[in-house]
């Protein structure tokens, strides 16, 4: 019985064991079947993400465009992390932070900072937010989302950005730590090439900039030229101004390059204050600036260009010192049918050096300003023809002592007699001469005929002096003084007989290089003059330490001094400034004797002009002289008729002086 309750009870506990036994074995390989195959898909996942990754890194390498890179980054994040949002924003230094995200409009509610966007993360490379804490940063619409990722984009050398991904939608997962492993990849990924994409653009930037006022250069002001023209043919209205500041390469010598950089931002500054909002501003190089204006008409340029030269001469301080550095500006017209951008900005420029040299301030181009023309290249070749072949003459213009009625010295001028042109103006020849450095060959020719005449007006007793004109080229000629003192050595003239003129305007006040020129011509003995006084800029402590011996008042105060009173004033003060500083006073360009007596009167020195004698080639005025009495020919202010040089007169004994 027993053992038939034992068989009857055990039977089903034994099929219950056997079943359970049957169970387990089954379960466990089903299980480890599981696992596997979890595992496989794990794996598979993982090698499916390492080859997105590495698919996405190849695709972001071939790019050096930021937008591009951006773009790429946002759509594949998402896609890898299976994200519904993925944002990235480039905070890098320097730039302005670009945001790039998944969906058209960025669920941002302030502009953030840099600052911002990294204080999401702060030292960890990815972290998960929350809902919350991406809303207190200024996002809004993820209030009720818990699942967001931030990877922060950096190398060895900084930070680079910020990438953000979110699964907004409550049925999907919360990322995991393998997201974080892959958030981590791309990141990395992306860091190399968002540096090697922010290197090419700061490249780029720079090579489009200007390092030390950060405007456009050259290279862009000339795309954007090119642009303007394409854009706007129809477009009349379309200029170009081109703007320098005058002495600003003094403010370099005397006060250093820092107080240059001080100035040529100070001047950005103030000239992008003056400009409208489509008006475009370049430093070209130096000093020297240009502004494309689109729309306006010719005279609000005008205007414009103004306001400009005003604001610029407002006093600057520079190293403690206060100083006035004005500009000159240039206008042309970018006209529609223009060959190429440039011309515009060549006529701007020559604009520009024209109201430089006409004290202007602002000059419109004009046709008759281009010096560059196909006639005057034709003229460059002629003129260093003619100055190899000698052909260049001189011309002299008795200088008359007031006090004593006698000429007592001649100024030279250069003589270029065109074999089809005729004679040529010295203020054509002169500036192509400068342009191109023929003129020392020119102050050559000079220097040496007109001190071969001196040396013979002394043979015959005519003991003159010579003046010679100078350019500002001249006096950057380091060895201008060793070669005049060749020349009066030569011929045995000695040097205070010589007066070697500088025109006001072009006075190197500072100019380290001009003014040792200058105190060697003067340790060499010979007198300097500053010549058209009057026209330029220098101030009463530059005529005190320049060794200057005489002033030439500009003739354009001289020929109206009779009519005009203000001319008179001038002239009177100038002769006063003068006697004052201890210096001869000499007035050119007197034209009628009224003016002679007028000057002899004010107690002028000297007088030159036409009154007394033109200029007159070297034997015309050795006739010229010895019209008079020896030692020299002696001006009589009665004398009446052509005041024009005549034959008759040449030969007609003059009386003595009479100022009466
Ligand atoms: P500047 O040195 O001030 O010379 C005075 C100019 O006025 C000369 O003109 C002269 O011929 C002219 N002139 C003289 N008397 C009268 C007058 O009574 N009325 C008027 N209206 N004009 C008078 P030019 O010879 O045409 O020379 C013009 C300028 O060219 C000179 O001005 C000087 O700056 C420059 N120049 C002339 N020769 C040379 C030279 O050999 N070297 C250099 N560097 N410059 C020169
Ligand atoms: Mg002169
Ligand atoms: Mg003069």
């Amino acid at each position: 019985m027993f053992i038939m309750n034992a068989t009857t009870s055990g039977a089903p506990l034994a099929l219950f064991w056997v079943a359970l036994t049957l169970t387990l074995l089954t379960a466990v390989p089903v299980t480890a079947l599981w696992y596997l195959m979890r595992r496989h898909g794990r794996l598979e996942q993982q090698l499916k993400d390492l080859r997105a990754i590495h698919g996405f890194a190849g695709r972001i390498g071939r790019s050096l465009d930021l937008e591009e890179i951006g773009e790429m980054a946002i759509s594949e994040a998402s896609r890898i992390l299976r994200a519904d949002f993925a944002l990235l924003a480039v905070v890098a230094a320097g730039a302005e932070t670009q945001v790039f995200t998944t969906d058209d409009s960025p669920q941002i509610a302030h502009e953030m900072t840099s600052a911002d966007w990294l204080s999401l993360i702060h030292d960890a490379s990815v972290v998960a937010l929350t809902g919350a804490e991406l809303a207190a940063s200024g996002f809004t619409g993820f209030a009720g989302c818990d699942h967001a990722l931030a990877a922060r984009v950096n190398d060895d050398i900084g930070t680079m950005g910020v990438v953000i991904m979110t699964r907004q939608n409550p049925s999907t997962t919360e990322f995991e730590t393998c997201d974080v492993d892959r958030a981590r990849s791309l990141a990395d990924h992306l860091a190399e090439s968002l540096r090697r994409s922010l290197l090419h653009r700061q490249m780029q930037y720079e090579a489009r900039h200007d390092a030390l006022t950060g405007l456009p250069n050259r290279t862009t002001l000339q795309r954007h030229l090119a642009a303007a023209s394409i854009e706007n043919v129809d477009q009349q209205n379309r200029y170009v101004m081109m703007m320098d500041l005058d002495r600003f390469k003094e403010v370099n010598d005397t006060l250093g390059h820092h107080a240059g950089d001080e100035l040529l931002i100070e001047f950005t500054r103030r000239i992008t204050n003056q400009l409208g909002p489509t008006d475009f501003l370049a430093r070209l190089a130096g000093d020297e600036f240009a502004v494309v204006t689109v729309g306006h008409s010719e005279d609000d340029v005008i205007q414009l260009a103004h306001a400009c030269v005003d604001a610029a001469a407002q006093p600057v301080t520079l190293n403690g010192l206060q100083l006035v550095v004005t500009a000159s500006i240039g206008i042309a017209e970018i006209s529609a049918n223009a060959s190429d951008p440039e011309t515009a900005l060549r006529h701007a420029d020559i604009a520009m050096y024209n109201a430089k040299s006409r004290h202007a301030g602002v000059e419109v181009f004009r046709s008759e300003l281009d010096r560059r023309t196909p006639a005057r290249l034709s003229m460059l070749g002629d003129l260093r023809r003619s100055l190899d072949d000698g052909e260049l003459s001189v011309a002299y213009q008795p200088r008359l002592d007031l006090a004593t009625g006698l000429i007592t010295g001649a100024e030279a001028f250069a003589r270029w007699n065109h074999h089809a042109r005729g004679s040529v103006p010295p203020k054509d020849f002169i500036r192509i001469a400068e342009d191109t450095g023929l003129i020392k060959q020119l102050t050559d020719t000079v220097l040496a005929q007109g001190i071969v005449e001196l040396r013979h007006f002394h043979n015959t007793g005519h003991q003159l002096s010579l003046s010679v004109n100078l350019s500002t080229h001249d006096l950057l000629d380091a060895n201008l003084a060793a070669r005049v003192g060749h020349y009066l050595s030569q011929h045995g003239v000695n040097p205070g007989s010589l007066t070697l003129e500088i025109a006001e305007s072009s006075l190197p006040i500072e100019a380290y290089r001009s003014r040792s020129t200058i105190q060697e011509l003067h340790e060499l003995g010979v007198h300097l003059a500053i010549d058209d006084f009057g026209t330029g800029y220098s101030s009463l402590k530059d005529l005190r330490q320049l060794p200057v011996s005489e002033l030439k008042v500009d003739q354009s105060f001289i020929v109206n001094m009779l009519i005009d009173q203000q001319d008179e004033v001038i002239v009177r003060s100038t002769i006063a400034l003068g006697h004052n500083l201890g210096l001869e006073v000499v007035a050119e360009g007197v034209e009628s004797k009224q003016v002679l007596q007028q000057l002899h009167d004010l107690g002028c020195n000297v007088a030159q002009g036409y009154a007394v004698s033109r200029p007159l080639d070297a034997e015309r005025f050795a006739t010229w002289l010895c019209a008079g009495p020896h030692p020299s020919r002696r001006f009589d202010l009665t004398e009446s008729g052509d005041l024009e040089f005549t034959t008759e007169q040449q030969l007609t004994p003059l009386a003595a002086p009479q100022f009466v």
